[in-house]
């Protein structure tokens, strides 16, 4: 009994800890902007990189040909193709094809990793012969999606800073990426040119841009977070005398880094935090991100179960905290079947299974939430937030909010139903309900590919 009583304290000190009312968004709104700002006026000038991508324009549909793109972030690459038909945005055909990578090759050279990659390109486009694309002889273009820290040189090169994700390949770090590539393509005779070099998010953004030209921004929030956005040149102020024929350019913020002391930090975060490869780093990202949220659930039972020993082992995944939060059923019968049979601990108490629900729903509640100030804290930096930016000296009431869309990927948003609704019932608080119906979230799907070989297509030398 007491220590039950112990159990439901630690509750009420995590809900505490994790309480996200909308003065404190609106905080964290204010920050965000205040960092971007910062970011931008000098390099190093906050824990928000602010970089630049050099894509200045962005896709609008009159786009024409065929397109490749190079998917590279993670365990899987991807290589795709798509054909453009101009004029209207549609996109006539895609063909895509994922490989793991050989985890040898993660740890290997240069030459190894880019050889292997430019062969399966290379078959990928030869494959395609047979069918529709026989008369082509020119070079082909290709979009590289490199999602690694990268100091960007120009819209098609970059040097790469660090790995990131289990790479770890010394002689590429300092060179040229876009170069590895090219070199590997043309040892296999491959013919073709790398016309961009783009992170996963600038690839979101394309898309959505394509799709929507009321497209901002790009938000991207799965296993990790970040975001990017359309900035005005002469905001750039790090960058004096950077002129685009547009006069922007979209900025990758790495928002994932972010960091404020308006943030809701508890002890599990900070806990996560010491004990993460990365201590002191992605902040933001840390309280966000699918990758996280079920180790800090986990960190909760863990306590409560130290105090009480309300059960042996630890739930930890993020769509195993998905599952029990979005079990209806009164007695909890998703919650028991994962704790039987995923985590094989039998026979939990009712009230425990609500006390895990519970847990679950205040540690995405308050990602979800923080989410929403990120994307509000981007939408003031640019005068989209309805706070009379854009609108001069006329009153609220005739402000005119232009309609604005912003991008979104990533599975914790598509997939974490609750995760999505705490997300938009903060836009909506912090924004209110007349400026929050002119913003729309709108989910686009494979961005980093198909986004990479749109921009091909719009930095295409033959276009
Ligand atoms: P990535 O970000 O790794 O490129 P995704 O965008 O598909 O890939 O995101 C995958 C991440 O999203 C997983 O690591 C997991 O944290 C989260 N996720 C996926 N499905 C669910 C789900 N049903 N409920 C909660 N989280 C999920």
């Amino acid at each position: 009994r007491r220590k039950w009583r112990r159990v439901l304290a630690l509750l009420e000190e995590l809900e505490e800890g994790c309480d996200t009312p909308v003065g404190r968004l609106r905080q964290v709104v204010d920050a965000m902007a205040v960092e971007m700002h910062a970011g931008l006026a000098s390099e190093g000038g906050s824990k928000l990189k602010m970089l630049l991508s050099f894509v200045d324009r962005l896709p609008n549909g009159s786009e024409k040909g065929t397109y490749y793109a190079l998917d590279l972030g993670g365990t899987n690459f991807r290589v795709l193709r798509v054909q453009l038909g101009g004029q209207r945005s549609s996109i006539l055909e895609k063909d895509v094809e994922r490989q793991p990578i050989p985890q040898h090759l993660m740890t290997s050279t240069s030459e190894n990793l880019f050889d292997f990659i430019a062969s399966d390109l290379k078959e990928f486009v030869e494959r395609e012969r047979d069918s529709s694309e026989t008369s082509l002889p020119r070079r082909r273009e290709l979009g590289f999606t490199f999602s690694f820290p990268v100091k960007q040189t120009s819209v098609s090169s970059g040097i790469l800073i660090k790995w990131t994700k289990g790479f770890h390949i010394e002689d590429v770090v300092g060179r040229e990426v876009s170069e590895c590539l090219e070199q590997a393509m043309a040892r296999k005779g491959l013919n073709m040119r790398v016309a961009i070099l783009v992170n996963d998010t600038v690839g979101t953004l394309a898309l959505g841009h394509y799709l929507d030209a009321d497209t901002v921004a790009a938000v991207i929030i799965g296993t990790g977070t970040n975001a990017c956005y359309w900035e005005r040149t002469d905001a750039i102020i790090k960058c004096q005398g950077l002129l685009t024929s547009s006069g922007g350019m979209v900025i990758n913020m790495e928002w994932g880094n972010f960091w404020s002391s308006h943030l809701p930090r508890t002890m599990y975060d900070i806990e996560l935090d010491a004990k993460s490869p990365n201590p002191n780093d992605q902040g933001f990202e840390k309280m966000i991100a699918g990758m996280y949220l079920g180790e800090i659930v986990r960190r909760v039972l863990q306590r409560m179960s130290q105090e009480a020993d309300i059960f042996g082992t630890d739930p930890s995944k993020t769509p195993m905290i998905a599952a029990m939060h979005e079990d209806d059923s009164p007695e909890l019968a998703e919650v028991a079947r994962i704790f039987r049979e995923v985590l094989e601990i039998p026979d939990v108490p009712l009230k425990v299974r609500k006390l895990v629900v519970k847990v679950c729903d205040v540690v995405t509640r308050r990602a979800g939430r923080l989410a929403a100030a990120g994307i509000v804290g981007i939408l003031k930096k640019i005068g989209r937030d309805g706070s009379g930016g854009i609108t001069g000296g006329r009153s609220r009431s005739d402000a005119r909010m232009r309609r604005t869309v912003v991008a979104i990927e990533g599975g914790l948003y598509t997939s974490y139903t609750m995760f999505r609704e705490y997300l938009h019932e903060a836009l909506i608080e912090i924004l209110g309900e007349d400026i929050a119906q002119h913003v729309i979230l709108k989910v686009t799907e494979d961005g980093s590919g198909t986004g990479a070989a749109l921009l091909a297509a719009t930095y295409s030398s033959n276009s």
